[in-house]
């Protein structure tokens, strides 16, 4: 499927992508599948910790990347699934971990590596991909794979 909306900005340190997120996660409605893209380092979790944010999830609930646990669930508007394929070596083992369910789920997701298994992402989706461009800055781009996501598109930004 073709891009059909994009966006770019500069994000100067981590309180920038972090805010990123936060704007982003006021937009998220139940439902949402958001992919976040990039090196080690990129940004993707400071995104996600301001996407959940914004998405009413409380700082009492500590927003750490699922390395290990592979998917983390947070509870903001409706429940918030990150998951990180960043160890997964064969797409198998997120099956196995019953991605397909949460997609289902009607909670929103957000997924660190989500390029690594391509096959896997639903064709409808956000995704925001990281890139190291300075020590304290990162060029953070946002694509809307339907028109759904329109509404993360920033009028003023
Ligand atoms: P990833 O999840 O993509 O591996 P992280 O979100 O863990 O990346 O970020 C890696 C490091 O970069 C963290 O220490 C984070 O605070 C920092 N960081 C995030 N955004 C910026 C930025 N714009 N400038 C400098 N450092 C940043
Ligand atoms: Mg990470």
């Amino acid at each position: 499927m073709q891009p059909l909306v994009a966006q770019r900005c500069v994000t100067v340190q981590t309180e920038g992508t972090r805010a990123l997120g936060v704007q982003l996660g006021r937009r998220a409605r139940a439902g949402d599948f958001i992919a976040c893209c990039g090196t080690l380092g990129a940004g993707k979790t400071t995104f996600v910790q301001g996407f959940a944010e914004g998405y009413g999830v409380g700082a009492h609930e500590y927003v750490r990347s699922p390395t290990f646990a592979l998917v983390h669930v947070y509870h903001g508007l409706t429940p918030l699934y990150h998951f990180d394929f960043y160890r997964l070596s064969c797409f198998s083992e997120v099956q196995d971990i019953g991605f397909e369910e949460y997609l289902e789920a009607r909670g929103v997701v957000l997924v660190e590596w989500a390029d690594k298994f391509p096959q896997l992402l639903p064709a409808e989706r956000l995704e925001v991909s990281f890139r190291i461009v300075a020590s304290g800055k990162r060029g953070v781009q946002w694509v809307a794979y339907d028109m759904l996501y329109g509404r993360y598109f920033l009028s003023a930004a």
